[in-house]
């Protein structure tokens, strides 16, 4: 039996309609920004496998620190016990962080990253003895899959079947020129019951690669500071270079109280979530009382090969190459985006560092519409690229070592697809 066939008899894949789906692809190593299947064909791997990897495919490096970590060990409960890669990892990332991030919280991925940040800060009120117990997000926000990041996201077709079991969320436009002002008096009008604000900065990766301003987002968060709301900015998508800079609130001036990593937090090699916070909300934890402990961990809490991959990953990220690189994808991107953004199939281009997205216009019909995605991927897919459309967006986030060859090849492909589609 070939690997697809046994697939299909044990495994339930993930955001996958089993009864229509295609076989899976079979992959058997990677390579740079390259993935290879059984038959050795090449697959250009433009989504970085689901927005985790940053330095390419089974990077050498990276692989040579988990293969010692492996074999001093593996992995230590992280309740009463440390060691010395999760301090490490929390020292170096927490310099690295807006100056006001002082405490690192490990879990598991981008969902239970999330999860810490919303306890701690419902948590926070409730240790203080106030009634704060609303939450405040964009509509379209993507925060996970767990119940708690998935209450705080926009609802949706995602979240349909569990709407009704979701805890009340406030949900706000995305700000621009326009509505700032009337953003802030919703907020004020909202304050005495709000426990925190929660956003992806600058750009909603699942909600369609949405993106919104610097200046708007820096005044809306000023205006949460001055009304005391907590703010949680979910960089678990935008951090370690996407946006252009190391983090994407490294483009405002505010700090939140709160930051959620993971996806490039190993470079994509392995799970591993990380919630920073203010030392005012440690403190609001610290008590005679054992009531105010933040009861949270995970099995896995601060694995010890994890935090190896993650050590390594930001070696390779602080290495001046990798600016370089993120630089020379974002001005190709741009250059691209120019040539094509006139074209009759194009509704809109968009770009914030090294992602750009494409708006293909589709018409009106929804069934149209979800169709076009299908043939979209199927023929990316065909072309021996990886780009899994939104809906009607395709999105390009590469690897930051993707070479200008394989960077020209999509951008060839996709102008080949306007004409062809
Ligand atoms: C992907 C994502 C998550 C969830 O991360 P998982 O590791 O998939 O659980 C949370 N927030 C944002 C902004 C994301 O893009």
């Amino acid at each position: 039996m070939s690997l697809v066939e046994r697939d299909l008899k044990v495994i339930w894949h993930p955001y996958t309609q089993m009864q229509t789906a295609l076989p899976p692809v079979p992959i058997v190593r990677g390579e740079g920004a390259c993935l290879y299947d059984e038959n050795g064909k090449r697959y250009i791997d433009a989504v970085s496998s689901w927005w985790v990897n940053i330095h390419g495919h089974a990077h050498p490096y990276i692989a040579q620190k988990v293969s010692e970590q492996l074999k001093k060990l593996e992995h230590v409960i992280f309740a009463g016990f440390t060691h010395e890669g999760a301090v490490e990892l929390a020292e170096r990332l927490l310099k690295i962080l807006p100056a006001n991030q002082q405490k690192a919280f490990y879990s598991d991925d981008g969902s239970t990253a999330v999860e810490v940040a919303v306890k701690m800060c419902l948590q926070y009120w409730h240790n203080k003895g106030e009634k704060r117990t609303k939450m405040l997000a964009f509509k379209n926000a993507y925060h996970g899959d767990t119940f708690g990041a998935m209450a705080v996201s926009g609802r949706s077709a995602f979240t349909a079947a569990f709407d009704s079991l979701l805890f009340e969320v406030e949900f706000i436009d995305l700000p621009d020129e326009s509505n700032i002002q009337s953003l802030k008096s919703q907020i004020s009008n909202l304050k005495s019951n709000l426990a925190c604000f929660i956003f992806e900065p600058l750009v909603q990766g699942s909600g369609g690669m949405l993106m919104y301003e610097a200046k708007y987002l820096d005044e809306l968060m000023a205006h949460c500071r001055k009304e005391g709301i907590l703010m949680i900015a979910d960089e678990v998508f935008t951090g370690f270079g996407r946006t252009g800079k190391p983090f994407a609130c490294d483009h405002v001036t505010e700090q939140p109280d709160i930051m959620c990593f993971s996806k490039g937090l190993t470079g994509g090699t392995m799970a591993l979530g990380l919630t920073t916070c203010t030392q005012h909300i440690y403190d609001a934890f610290l008590s005679d009382d054992r009531m105010k402990t933040l009861f949270h961990g995970h099995s896995f809490t601060a694995n010890p090969v994890a935090c190896s991959a993650a050590l390594a990953s930001l070696d390779l990220f602080l290495d001046n190459s990798t600016a370089e690189n993120i630089k020379r994808i974002e001005t190709a991107h741009r250059n691209f985006a120019l040539k094509i953004k006139d074209h009759p199939q194009i509704k809109t281009t968009r770009q914030t560092g090294t992602i750009l997205a494409m708006e293909w216009e589709t018409g009106v019909s929804t069934s149209y519409f979800s169709s076009l995605r299908d043939t979209l991927y199927q023929y990316f897919l065909a072309a021996g690229i990886i780009l899994r459309p939104l809906g009607n967006i395709i999105y390009i986030l590469p690897p930051y070592c993707i070479t200008n060859e394989e960077l020209a090849y999509i951008y060839s492909k996709i102008e080949q697809a306007l004409e062809e589609i």
